[in-house]
C-alpha cells in the first residue's frame, strides 16, 4: 500500500501539483491586473474570461485542456481587491 498514490485533492500534492501548467500575470486594458494560472484539464473546456472592472474579455477558449483562470490582484485604481 503506497501513501499518497490516490489523493488528488491534498494540499500537499496541489503545491507542486503537475498540472499547474503556468502562473503569469496579464493587465487588462483599463489597468486591472490578473494573476493568470493555466490548469490541465481531463476533458475539453470551452469558455471566456472577462475582466470585473470593465467586463472586457480577457481570453477565451474553445474545446481545450489547458483551461486558464484569472484571479484579480490589482485594481486600476490602486484599492485593495
Ligand atoms: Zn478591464
Amino acid at each position: 500500500m503506497s501513501p499518497g498514490l490516490w489523493q488528488p485533492y491534498s494540499l500537499e500534492n496541489g503545491r507542486f501539483g503537475a498540472h499547474i501548467l503556468r502562473m503569469t500575470i496579464v493587465k487588462c486594458d483599463c489597468g486591472a491586473e490578473y494573476q493568470r494560472t493555466e490548469e490541465k484539464f481531463l476533458v475539453p473546456h470551452t469558455g471566456y474570461a472577462s475582466c470585473k472592472i470593465c467586463g472586457a474579455t480577457l481570453e477565451s477558449w474553445s474545446e481545450t485542456t489547458h483551461v486558464p483562470t484569472f484571479d484579480l490582484v490589482k485594481r486600476p485604481d490602486g484599492k485593495p481587491v
